[in-house]
């Protein structure tokens, strides 16, 4: 048993107890419209506006000279604000990797949601049912238990989805393995009451940050062909494909061209990060980096270091620590809870004491998922704070 404490906190005014009670301390805005740079609290994610826009209408002008959709994945951001702009700008609907993730962005407006996953589990169950009573709502599936439940929930729901099946086109992880295999279940699908069968989801994870645009383009010929004898048993089965879903950030350029993709699903590209710009584009799209952290300089303990108030928290770093921007010779090169490290060499000017620094992630989809919400600049200027509402939403 632990011993009673003999140890009081010192007393309070009178008035000081009051005052907490009555008017509790309240964090102030990280930022208002119109602030600058300067005067946004940190550590802040920031997103500058015009370059993600730029983004945006890079992709856009590409697909469209193609005839392709643009389905963007929300996962990447899971900010309303961020996909409503993708959708005003062109893009056909986003795409959700978790069923809880996608229930902000519905009940922001957005009426046309791919799950890119397959969903298993009642509860996740009934909450797609619930999601598909106010959205058009895509799914994948891979097994005939799994649809066989899918249509079951939609029943007891009186709600409907879409089916795509997804096709193990060489990532081996989810997904179909042989095309007479997806023709089986697409007959299931049409078999099913409340299903709709749509089409075929063929995404390769795995070639997303392969290195060489050559390698990359070499494998997405690979996934194509793939994609097209499944298309073509499906057409020998007489039955009707009019959604190939797929590619990434890194194999849009590839996939976009192919002719067998109707809509792509990147969700990198509005924002990039350094792991993919450390992909060799070649001659292909260019991504700007529209995305930074914002930090403050907190110490500068001693010669040669500056340390940043940039952490694990605010960044995350399985691929790799974020990059500073702005100060030729100083390197960022440790990052741990709440401290970025950075290095100068011999003659470089550090950063001074209370001086801000922009820093680029190496992933941004986790780096999102740390922020409350993403303060948007264009100019230099706050515009806008917009909150990051399926954060940790990843059930
Ligand atoms: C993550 C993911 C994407 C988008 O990936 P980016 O690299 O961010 O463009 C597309 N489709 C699926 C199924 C994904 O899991």
């Amino acid at each position: 048993m632990p011993k009673e404490s003999t140890v009081r906190s010192p007393e309070l005014p009178e008035n000081g107890h009051e005052m907490s009670r009555d008017h509790p301390v309240v964090v102030p805005a990280q930022a208002v419209p119109g602030d600058t740079l300067d005067h946004i609290d940190t550590p802040a994610l920031v997103l500058d506006l015009d370059l993600f826009e730029e983004n945006l209408r890079t992709l856009q002008a590409l697909a469209e000279r193609h005839g392709v959709a643009v389905r963007a994945h929300a996962k990447a951001h899971k900010c309303p604000q961020v996909a409503l702009r993708q959708i005003a700008l062109g893009a056909v609907g986003i795409c959700c990797q978790k069923v809880s993730e996608a229930v902000p962005f519905v009940n922001a407006g957005v009426r046309d949601v791919l799950i890119t996953n397959e969903v298993v589990g009642g509860q996740k169950l009934d909450l797609l049912a619930h999601l598909a009573r106010h959205a058009h709502v895509m799914v994948c599936a891979d097994h005939p238990t799994a649809l066989q439940a899918l249509s079951d929930t939609m029943v007891a729901h009186k709600a409907s989805v879409g089916v795509l099946i997804e096709v193990d086109v060489g990532q081996k992880r989810c997904g179909v393995q042989t095309p007479d295999h997806v023709v089986e279940l697409a007959r299931q699908v049409q078999a099913l009451p409340q299903l709709v069968f749509r089409g075929i989801q063929a995404y390769h994870g795995g070639l997303q940050h392969k290195r060489s645009a050559q390698a990359r383009e070499h494998a997405c010929a690979t996934v194509a062909d793939r994609v097209r004898r499944v298309l073509a048993a499906l057409q020998r089965a007489g039955i009707e494909c009019p959604v190939v879903s797929g590619g990434g950030t890194g194999t849009v350029a590839f996939d976009i061209p192919s002719g067998v993709f109707t809509e792509v699903q990147p969700g990198s590209y509005a924002f990039m990060d350094t792991d993919y710009a450390a992909n060799d584009w070649g001659e292909t799209v260019a991504f700007r980096h529209a995305v930074y952290l914002l930090g403050t300089v907190m110490s500068t303990p001693a010669p040669g270091r500056a340390v940043v108030d940039v952490g694990l928290k605010s960044a995350s770093a399985e691929s790799g620590v974020p990059t500073l921007l702005d100060c030729p010779d100083v390197q960022a090169v440790s990052i741990s809870d709440e401290h970025t490290v950075l290095h100068a060499n011999d003659t470089a000017i550090l950063p001074a004491l209370g001086a801000k620094v922009r820093l680029l992630p190496s992933h941004c989809d986790p780096t999102f998922n740390l922020h409350d919400q993403v303060v948007c600049v264009r100019n230099n200027k706050v515009e806008a704070l917009w909150p990051v509402l399926a954060r940790g939403l990843s059930r």
